[in-house]
């Protein structure tokens, strides 16, 4: 039986995919089965492992329309043990058609359950709202990953994130919850950083992962290559924080 982690924070830029695709990666280099769900319109985790987003023969579009399951629609990947569920922008028409359907919260979850019986890992890389796609996440959620950037307005819409995950817990999904909170583009030198840190570890506690995610260039640059950070620059910082973050993850996951 698998455990399902999705990545959200209705922020763009925070590191969603970025940590999505590298913790993927590394999980599967961990020597876990893992399948990545790209549950985001604009693809970046699709076309960050290298998957060509415009000739998919199937979708994570077709899973919650109901036309495939999760099973019948993965992809490999150049990752060994990492298959994918791909997107592209059909997903934008999906969050409008589903919305006058019955259980269109539950679209995924009723898409993954023969996966969930394959992998040992799945995660879901949430798209920047908390729209129907993210709360199809949440309900096939046993827990959130939040990552977070180190910026001024790092904590600005939390309240927000966290309602969505209550409603959901109280009425869809009730073993939902939060299963940790990464920093990214994470800078000790800066005293913002730190300010951030101590406000999101006073909020948090230790849900917040040991581990940070520098700011790092070859991290930035990977995805052009259609790579995760192990393959592209393995030897860099960005690759060594994935790398420790993904320990901790799995030791969390595994406890369960
Ligand atoms: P989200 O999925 O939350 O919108 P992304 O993971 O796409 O965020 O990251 C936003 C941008 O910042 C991307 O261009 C990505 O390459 C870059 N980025 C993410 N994490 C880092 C990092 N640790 N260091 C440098 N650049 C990063
Ligand atoms: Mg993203």
């Amino acid at each position: 039986m698998s455990i399902v982690l999705a990545f959200a924070n209705q922020k763009g830029g925070t590191g969603k995919t970025t940590t999505a695709v590298n913790v993927a990666a590394y999980a599967a280099n961990a020597n876990k089965s893992v399948l990545l769900v790209d549950l985001d319109p604009q693809g970046n985790a699709t076309s960050g492992l290298g998957v060509g987003k415009h000739a998919l023969k199937a979708s994570v579009y077709d899973v919650l329309t109901n036309t495939a399951t999760a099973v019948q629609a993965v992809c490999r990947t150049k990752v060994q043990g990492l298959d994918l569920l791909p997107s592209n922008m059909s997903l934008v028409g999906a969050e409008l058609e589903l919305v006058n359907e019955m259980a269109r919260e539950n679209r995924l979850k009723e898409g993954l359950v023969a996966a969930r019986q394959t992998y040992d890992y799945i995660f879901v890389d949430c798209p920047p709202s908390l729209g129907l796609l993210t709360v199809n996440a949440f309900a096939a959620a046993d827990g959130i990953i939040v990552p977070m950037q180190c910026e001024y307005y790092a904590l600005e819409g939390l309240s927000q994130l966290i309602n969505s995950i209550n409603l959901v817990k109280r009425h869809i999904n009730p073993s939902l919850s939060i299963f940790g909170v990464v920093l990214t583009m994470y800078d000790p030198r800066l005293n913002l950083t730190q300010q951030v840190e101590t406000e999101v570890k006073s909020y948090f506690g230790e849900k917040v992962f040991n581990s940070v995610i520098p700011r790092n260039i070859r991290l930035s640059e990977a995805p052009s290559h259609g790579l995760p950070i192990c393959l592209y620059d393995g030897r860099s910082k960005g690759a060594e924080s994935y790398m420790a973050l993904t320990r901790e993850i799995i030791r969390r996951g595994d406890g369960r």
